[in-house]
């Protein structure tokens, strides 16, 4: 048996934590201390932001306040950003976040959980894309997108704007969608939409029956695809590797993420692309007391895709382990999906639906996502139903 309060330490508020939270809201052991570092008081759905931005949702539809979950769950909420992590002395560097006072620069802790997504290296991004961190606007941090989407919005209704997303992943896919449809409704006529798909073809992870049916979509409304890499953004303009340069006076950037920068250096096991190398316990393979889920960490077992479902399904088994190590009992192993439900929507009132070889496209495989999104966030969100009946996932 242990004696004393044992700290752990929750780094991150993102999807597998809303479930870690909900778990210990039902029951967290009197000798544990619970402290969530998170630079903002709400998790801001990704799922959902495209819907937000082809106007079917507020952006208030798309949020999870997180002190209620905290509060529920006995912890303390910490406002601010890990910058780096020491493994050995046990402790985590913090900068405070959002004009928070009184944050102390470094927090303790006996176990620590990482949940803290993937971003975009600006350093990265600026050897890759010159020009970019500056007169881009990226998806992340999404609660940043979010904020500044209404600006272009605005921008589109003073001129017929040209849009260019760089990415033709998921998301990128998805908003260059949304854009056409809620920027055609509400700006000004002469808009202009582009894909950049950084060379390879449109969706190009997914089944050629998925990828058919998006380029019809693309086709149908309008957006230009061009295959090429962006090399550089200026002021009005987006560079292509061919040479060429494209008029551009919104471009988005929804291009792959990286792992955090801070990771570097902190002695925990990485990947190749140095994310937080987890077994199936979602344990650092190199530090038994460090646990690590979603984007930000890697299966060293069964390395799979990064997605909000596979985030969100190593939120019970993270939460078991949690509580398994301070009870010093067996932890339980996590086998992530082969195969998951994808939904992709276009904007319209339309989506992809799409699982293993299966596909299928309409406006019932919309009203589907839309259904399960807005389950997900209600099932997080504290009012009339308890936050410890939280379960559910969201698609991709
Ligand atoms: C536009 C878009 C749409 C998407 N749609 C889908 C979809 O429909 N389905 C799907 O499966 N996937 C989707 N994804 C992918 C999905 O967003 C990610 O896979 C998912 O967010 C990963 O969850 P996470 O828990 O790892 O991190 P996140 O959800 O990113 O949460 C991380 C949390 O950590 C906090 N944080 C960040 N840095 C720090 C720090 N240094 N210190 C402390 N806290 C920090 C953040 O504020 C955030 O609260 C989409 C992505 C985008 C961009």
């Amino acid at each position: 048996m242990h004696h004393g309060i044992k700290k752990l330490l929750l780094l991150g508020a993102g999807h597998a934590h809303l479930h870690v939270l909900a778990s210990l809201a039902q029951h967290r052991p009197a000798d544990l201390d619970v402290t969530v570092l998170s630079p903002f008081a709400q998790l801001t759905y990704s799922g959902m932001i495209p819907g937000f931005v082809a106007g079917h949702y507020a952006e208030a539809d798309c949020r999870i306040a997180l002190e209620p979950l905290v509060r529920a769950a006995g912890a303390r909420w910490v406002q601010g950003r890990c910058n780096g992590i020491d493994p050995v002395g046990n402790a985590v560097s913090v900068t405070a976040a959002g004009g928070a006072q009184g944050v102390p620069a470094t927090l303790g802790f006996d176990t620590l959980s990482i949940d803290t997504g993937a971003v975009i290296d600006r350093a990265r991004l600026e050897v890759d894309m010159p020009g970019a961190a500056t007169h881009a606007l990226a998806v992340r941090p999404i609660e940043a997108f979010a904020q500044l989407w209404p600006q272009v919005l605005q921008l589109a209704q003073r001129q017929p704007v040209s849009l260019a997303v760089v990415g033709a992943g998921a998301a990128g896919i998805e908003l260059v969608l949304a854009a056409e449809q809620s920027i055609r409704q509400q700006g000004m006529p002469g808009a202009r939409f582009t894909l950049v798909t950084g060379g390879p073809e449109v969706a190009d992870s997914y089944r050629p029956a998925v990828r058919h049916k998006v380029l019809r979509q693309l086709k149908r409304r309008g957006i230009t695809v061009l295959r090429e890499a962006c090399v550089g953004i200026s002021a009005g303009e987006v560079l292509l590797s061919n040479g060429a340069r494209l008029a551009c006076d919104v471009p988005l950037l929804a291009i792959g993420t990286h792992a955090p920068p801070w990771l570097q250096g902190s002695g925990l096991a990485l990947s190749d692309a140095g994310h937080v190398l987890v077994n199936a316990f979602q344990q650092s393979t190199s530090h038994p007391h460090v646990f690590a889920a979603g984007d930000v960490a890697c299966r060293a077992d069964t390395p799979h895709a990064s997605s909000g479902v596979h985030a969100v399904r190593a939120g019970p088994p993270l939460a078991h382990n949690l509580l398994a190590v301070h009870q010093r009992k067996p932890l339980k192993s996590h086998q992530p999906p082969t195969n998951t439900l994808n939904l992709l929507s276009c904007g319209t009132g339309h989506a992809i639906a799409s699982y293993g070889a299966w596909s299928v496209e309409g406006a019932w495989a919309w009203r589907w996502k839309d259904r399960i999104d807005r389950g997900f966030i209600e099932r997080y969100r504290i009012g009339p139903r308890p936050a410890a009946q939280a379960s559910g996932e969201p698609v991709s």
